[in-house]
């Protein structure tokens, strides 16, 4: 399956959604109503990129209940390609596998389970983008 007709099948709650400022061009993420910067109420929503780099990131060892099977999780700061930075869980690759400046992208993935009702929730976590050129170097 395209990685675009996977994003368009999604409920709205799954994309990286944020507002725009319409006024002064300030982006949200999660998306408000009210901008930050300049007060208007005149956002409008937009798709964010899902591609972005690692700024900083921090393994944590402690979790609440409902992530304990996740330990060690990362938790890093990406910078998205507009500019956009959001916090997000890293899946996909180990502690020891992280660098600052990393690609990564944006993915669905479980976030918790409600065992006693079944219900599995969804959102985006963030993965590293894998090289797919890097076998392809010559030496
Ligand atoms: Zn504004």
């Amino acid at each position: 399956m395209q990685v675009s007709k996977f994003w368009r099948e999604l409920p709205q709650r799954y994309r990286l959604e944020g507002k725009k400022c319409v006024q002064c061009g300030k982006v949200c993420f999660p998306p408000r109503d009210i901008c930050p910067v300049c007060n208007t109420n005149q956002m409008m929503r937009i798709n964010l990129p899902k591609r972005g780099k690692i700024v900083t990131y921090t393994v944590m060892h402690t979790a609440p209940t409902s992530f304990e099977i996740y330990k060690p999780y990362i938790i890093a700061l990406v910078q998205l390609e507009d500019g956009t930075y959001l916090t997000t869980q890293l899946t996909d690759c180990k502690p020891e596998s992280v660098t600052l400046g990393m690609d990564v992208e944006a993915v669905v993935r479980k976030i918790n389970e409600d065992g006693r009702d079944g219900i599995i929730y969804y959102s985006y976590k963030f993965r590293p983008v894998l090289n797919t050129n890097a076998d392809k170097k010559k030496y």
